[in-house]
This record gives C-alpha cells, structure tokens and sequence, in this order.
C-alpha cells in the first residue's frame, strides 16, 4: 500500500506514525509546503516572548529523524499543487527547483492546515504586518523584533492566537495595542466571563480597544499607521494580524470534494471525504460538536492529532471513528490561565438549547494552606435534563485540572447534578475535600431539586422593588462601598443570622 500525505504537522505526522506502526510494509510518503515538519505551533508565540529560547525546540522532529525512526519519507518545500482522484495521484511541485512531478496513491490523506485570515484592507500588505502560522513566520517576526527593537506594536484580532501574540510582545518590552472588533475577547467564553480576562489584560499594561475595527494600513517613514473606523489612526512600529483563519483546502476544491461551512472538507465519521480513499483530517475539516451536533469549525490540535490517528486506523483496514470535537482549550493570560469545554451560554442558546447556568468562585485549594488562589467558573447545562453543556473557567491555579475534569465529564455525557459525585483527588496544596467541580454539581443539585432558586444579572430589571421582596447584598461593607446594585441593602453574610 501507497499512502500519500498532505501536510507534515499535527494530523498529518501522526497519521503518517500511525500508518507505520500498524504497517511495516506500507509506502509514506508525506509531502509538506514548509522547511519544517512536526514542529510545535503552540509553542511559536512562546519564541517571540523568549519563555523559549532554542529555535529547536520548536521542532520536534526532522525528516531525517522521521525516516529513522519510522522510515516515512517526509519530503520538506514540496507543495501538492493538483489532486486527482480518478487517477488516485497527486501534482507536487519543488518550491526549491520548481520541478513538477507525479506520485501515485493507494490512499491519499489530506492535513493542510488552516491559513490566517488577511483581509482585503488598504495597505495590508505592508511589510510591517505579519501573521503568525508557521516556523518561518515565527521567524519573520523574531528577526524583525530583533533587528528593530519595536517600541509600539498593534495585534488586531483577541482570539488565542492574538492574545499569546500580545503577552509575548509585551513580555518584550513592546507597547502592545490589541485591536478587537467584537465587544470582548476569546469568543470561545461568555461575556461575563471573558471581562476576568480584559482585566488581566489591561493589568498587565495592554491597550485594549474592543469594538474597534481597523479599516487599513498605511506605511510612514518610521513606522505604519492603523487606520480606525470612526477614530484616529493608531501609530505604531509593527502589526500582527490574527483575525482568524480559515480552512487550506483550496486543492480539495479543484479535486470536486464536497465542502462544508467557510470551504472546509466534509468528512465522516472515519475521516473519509467524499471521495473514494481520501481522507481529511484538522484544521481543514468541518466536525460534529460533540455536544450541540452542529458542524462548527474548531481548529485545535489535540482534534488534529486524535483525527490523524482515527484517519489511521481506517487506512490500514480498521474501524475508527471520530465521536467528535468539544472544543476543550486552555490558554494562558498573562499571570491567569482560562479554559473552556463544551459550549458557552451564548452558543448553547444559538444552538436552540434551554439552558441554565451557575457561577461560583472557589478556592484553588484549601484556603489554610499557603497559596490557594481563587478562580472562578461558569458551568452551563440544559434545563430540564441537566445534561452538562459546557464550563469556562478563569483563575490562576488548577485551572487547566478542572477544566480536563469537566471536559470528561461532558465527554461522558454525565449529568450536571453528577459532579457531586466524582470522587476527586484531595490533599491541601493541590485541591479541598470538596473539589471546585463537586462544588459546581452540589448547587446544581440544589437547583434540580429545588433548594435553591437563583436569579442573574440580566434578571435585576425585572426584580420585585416592592414590600414582596427584600434585595440584600451580602458581601463585606467594603466590598459593597465598591460598588453595589442599586436598591439592594448590605448585611454582611456573617452578620446575616443575628439580624434575622
Ligand atoms: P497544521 O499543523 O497547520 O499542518 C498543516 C501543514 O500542511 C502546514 O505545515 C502546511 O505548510 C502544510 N500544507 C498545506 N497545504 C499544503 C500543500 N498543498 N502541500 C504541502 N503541504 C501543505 N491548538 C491547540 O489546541 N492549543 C494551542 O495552544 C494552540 N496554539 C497555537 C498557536 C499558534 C501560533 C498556531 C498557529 C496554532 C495553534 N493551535 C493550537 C492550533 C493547532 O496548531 C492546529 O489546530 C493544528 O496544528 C492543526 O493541525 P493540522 O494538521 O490540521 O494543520
């Protein structure tokens, strides 16, 4: 068997491993546009900012090492121009002599990736503007950085891309203008949530401008300008782009595949496309939401690298198949860390689903033992059913385990009132007797069985402002000096039984 690879990254070298380690008499043959093949995307911010110092460490692997230890042949500066499935071969020119040749396939598995967004503004081509995707781009932008020493720079667009970008920037020493159009950043979480993370943000010296849309470019003597709608331009030293990306599958396109939502490859649940012995796998494919059963995009690597290995299986005779993609991800804010799974409220809704939420704001671990920070989570769930949909958490210890916990829980298809239930690992430094999740599931519990009624924040218009009602705010007096509600009184929580 032949098997040919698009794509030498996240889905396409660990299919390409897969491949060998179910067949040691397979032809691999893995063909990829960059210099570089199995290299850490997550990790490129990380370079800029210096956290990582070797530029070797960002690659994993080297087609060498990959032909030694797997004996795939991953052949680097080769692009797959042409697809032909009535042929099963593929075009593939040399970027570095511009040769054009063709190679056959048994099975073909297509893992192009995604490519940033770059939108149709005046000046954008600017060489002062970058995006940030591949090794050579990460490149591009240190050696600009290195060679300039930028005092100012402007990231437009708050997604996971856009935030790293900044810290690293910042980190830097750079001043750093982050551009949003949106009202918030890191669609991924709720409004209400994602205010934690403008705060931090804004703590850590970033200029935020959300609902802010850039409108072009234009180069001067000494730097670019960033042209605002309805605002003055923003002069600045450089602009990193990271307004999104979109699927890289301008060749399955020309080869007739069926496509999905943004030009993504419709594939089933075995990672087969359309058409016969092509498979498609991360970035470039539409999933299933595990939990809503829409078909989003979700460009994350843990889908790419689980895909590349169901993608695999089938290729060497087995029965994978994809359960789908829950979107779990964690990122790290400056000092905080924020992690989501599932879907938010604002999506559950979209996605016609009667939902209720809690909110609560425990300890990382137990209060007496130094260190313990607070963070704080929003768990969603369907009214009625309690079917967990989804969890945001913001805070800045233990983030990342809660957030894996519920991410399991969801996968399991638990109910919400079930967290209760887990038996979580416990001693002092590392969590309490009652887990943040056990905690999330006890109030739930308390709403399935009626113990406690809640309201929110959008529902104080709405209050009773009556005798029928009394609206207390039980924080501190400081806390309530602060800033509180109006109409509500302030009795402290500890002061609350001896005023009855
Ligand atoms: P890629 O890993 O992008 O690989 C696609 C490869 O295909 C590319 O190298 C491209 O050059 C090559 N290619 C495309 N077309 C052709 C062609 N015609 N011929 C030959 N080669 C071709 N995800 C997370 O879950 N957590 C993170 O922390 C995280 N951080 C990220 C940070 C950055 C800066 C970036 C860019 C991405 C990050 N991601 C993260 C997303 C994650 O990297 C992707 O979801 C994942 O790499 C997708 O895998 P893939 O195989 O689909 O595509």
């Amino acid at each position: 068997m032949k098997v040919v690879i698009i794509g030498g990254v996240a889905g396409g070298a660990t299919a390409a491993a897969r491949i060998r380690r179910l067949d040691e008499q397979a032809e691999i043959i893995v063909f990829e546009r960059s210099g570089f093949i199995s290299y850490a995307n997550c990790g490129l911010p990380y370079y800029i900012g210096g956290t990582i110092e070797d530029e070797k460490d960002l690659t994993l692997q080297t087609p060498d090492s990959f032909w030694k230890r797997f004996r795939v042949k991953m052949v680097v500066h080769h692009e797959v121009i042409s697809i032909h499935p009535e042929s099963k071969s593929v075009t593939v020119k040399n970027l570095e002599t511009g040769t054009v040749f063709t190679e056959r396939y048994d099975k073909l598995l297509l893992s192009p990736g995604a490519k940033p967004i770059k939108p149709n503004l005046d000046g954008v081509d600017s060489d002062k503007i970058f995006t940030l995707r591949t090794v050579e781009d990460t490149l591009k932008i240190k050696n600009y950085t290195n060679a300039h020493q930028p005092e100012s720079a402007v990231v437009v667009g708050g997604g996971f891309i856009g935030i790293e970008v900044a810290e690293n920037l910042r980190n830097l020493g750079i001043n750093v203008t982050l551009v949003e159009a949106a009202e918030q950043l890191m669609n991924p979480f709720d409004g209400d949530m994602a205010s934690f993370i403008h705060a931090e943000m804004r703590k850590n010296g970033i200029n935020l401008m959300l609902n802010t849309m850039v409108e072009g470019f234009s180069e001067t003597d000494h730097g670019i300008d960033v042209k605002i709608k309805n605002a003055s331009a923003i002069h600045t030293d450089m602009v990193v782009m990271a307004i999104g990306v979109l699927p890289e599958t301008t060749l399955a396109k020309e080869a007739g595949l069926e496509l999905g939502i943004k030009g993504s490859i419709v594939v089933n649940d075995r990672m087969e496309t359309s058409a016969p012995d092509i498979y498609a796998v991360g970035d470039a494919v539409q999933v299933k939401h595990f939990v809503t059963g829409q078909d989003p995009l979700l460009s994350l690597a843990g889908p790419a690298n689980k895909q590349g290995r169901i993608a695999a299986d089938n290729i060497c005779g087995g029965d994978s198949r994809y359960p789908g993609s829950q979107g779990s991800s964690v990122i790290k804010v400056f000092d905080m860390t924020i992690a989501t799974t599932g879907v938010n409220e604002k999506t559950a809704k979209q996605a016609g689903i009667d939902c209720d939420k809690v909110y609560l704001s425990p300890m990382s671990h137990a209060g007496y033992y130094p260190g313990g920070k607070v963070m704080t989570l929003k768990v969603v769930f369907e009214k009625g059913t309690y079917r967990l949909l989804g969890a945001q958490i913001v805070g800045y210890e233990g983030v990342d385990k809660r957030i894996d916990v519920l991410a399991a829980a969801i996968h399991a298809g638990m109910r919400a009132t079930q967290l209760k239930n887990l038996d979580l690992a416990y001693a002092p430094p590392y969590s309490s007797a009652k887990d943040p999740v056990n905690i999330a599931g006890f109030m739930i519990d308390n709403i399935a069985n009626g113990t406690m009624k809640q309201w929110y924040l959008e529902d104080v218009d709405h209050l009773p402002r009556d005798e029928s009602a009394i609206l207390l705010d039980v924080r501190t007096p400081d806390e309530y000096a602060g800033g509180h509600m109006e109409g509500f009184g302030n009795i402290p929580l500890d002061d609350l039984r001896d005023r009855l």
